[in-house]
């Protein structure tokens, strides 16, 4: 049950693909981004990368016999089962691989969710709940291939899920709820059909995966193909110390993630953006104001700058822009990135001439947590790997 059990392509030995690889990693280092959606041909590196994270995140400490993996770190998040756990001092952890769940296409709304036993709810007076996938995939990776042929209201519920971080069922009056925070990648071919715009604008990022047009970068992901597969055990350890130092640069980030101020004018720069980009709604602003801080500490930093935001606008944004009744559907993305780097030009001219300007106070993820948006992620730092 906890980790992989046959050899996983290491992430940092993923060719080219750099900015599926930046979405994945920013929602890994903060997950209340929102998930990100990864379009492309079938065939591409897509469920390769998405295990390949799941491989890269640090272990973490886990409750033991808990169906949902509490953190036992986190009060704040545990269930009703650990909280009697805790209270009786049979509480026990270990440490586990971050898990990585897929989504069957033909799963049902009870697969999902899980299910309540009315019943036995009716009869004993007590709730029976038997969980389904958004239980296993608490503190993990929810991976659900081809997303675009799922059923509208089964993409709701997960997008409601993922956006709340729990999983909330009630039939017949009866309800339940457990802990369902994870990081939700989607996948689909837009060969075979797009979301609708309403579902695709609460995929907090979209990226597009390319084939690999240059012959010498081709060759290199043929070389690292051929070596896994000739010995995946050594090509692991070949890559251990790459892994190592990104896995650590994660871990830095989330720690660092709480501490990342917005400066009033690169707030000013988000707004802009989207306002002559035309995006429907405020969704795009705030995904692009979490996705530039979680940008920024994941470069090391804690104030945002103009490259955070450029960075951020390029994967909010691409799903987002509000379409001509003959627009071309996939956009053209060498507009958007000119007209993002024009604002950010812009932004730049200004701070330049305003040196002398005042700066007013900036906020911070502090500040959003204040506002109802829960707590930064934090590293759990694991402890023994049996504590009894
Ligand atoms: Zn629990």
């Amino acid at each position: 049950m906890a980790g992989p059990v046959r050899p996983i392509f290491p992430f940092t030995a993923l060719v080219g693909q750099e900015r599926m690889k930046l979405g994945l990693l920013l929602n890994a280092v903060n997950p209340k981004i929102g998930g990100v959606l990864v379009r492309g041909e079938k065939g591409t590196a897509k469920s390769t990368a998405a295990r390949a994270l799941a491989a890269l995140l640090p272990e973490e400490a886990t409750v033991l016999n808990c169906r949902f993996g509490c953190d036992p770190n986190r009060q704040s998040s545990w269930c009703d089962e650990c909280y009697a756990r805790s209270s009786s001092g049979r509480m026990q952890t270990y440490t586990r691989h971050v898990p990585l769940v897929e989504l069957p296409v033909s799963a049902t709304e009870d697969r999902v969710v899980g299910t309540l036993d009315i019943e036995h709810a009716v009869k004993q007076g007590e709730r029976r709940f038997e969980p389904g996938v958004l239980a296993s995939a608490n503190r993990g990776i929810l991976y659900v291939d081809e997303v675009n042929l799922l059923s509208d209201h089964l993409v709701d519920v997960l997008l409601d899920a993922a956006a709340m971080g729990v999983n909330y069922v009630e039939r017949e009056g009866i309800s339940f709820s457990h802990p369902a925070e994870f990081i939700l990648i989607g996948t689909m071919n837009p060969e075979e059909g797009e979301l609708r715009p309403q579902l695709l604008d609460r995929f907090a990022l979209t990226v597009e995966v390319e084939g690999i047009p240059e012959p010498r970068l081709r060759a290199e992901v043929v070389r690292r193909r051929a070596a896994f597969e000739l010995d995946p055990t050594q090509f692991n350890v070949l890559w251990g110390e790459t892994e190592e130092e990104e896995r650590a640069r994660l871990v830095k980030a989330r720690e660092l993630l709480p501490d990342v101020t917005m400066p009033e004018v690169m707030l000013d720069l988000i707004t802009r953006i989207c306002s002559d980009l035309e995006v429907d709604g405020l969704r795009a602003d705030i995904v692009m104001y979490k996705t530039a801080m979680t940008h920024a500490a994941y470069r090391g930093r804690v104030t945002v700058t103009p490259e955070d935001i450029r960075v951020a606008a390029m994967l909010a944004l691409p799903h987002r822009r509000r379409r001509q009744p003959f627009d071309d559907a996939s956009g053209d993305p060498g507009e958007l990135e000119r007209r993002i780097q024009a604002q950010v030009s812009r932004s730049e001219a200004e701070a330049a001439e305003g040196e002398a300007t005042p700066t007013p106070e900036p906020s911070s993820m502090a500040d959003e947590d204040k506002a109802g948006q829960g707590d930064a992620p934090r590293v759990d730092q694991p402890g023994a790997t049996f504590s009894r």
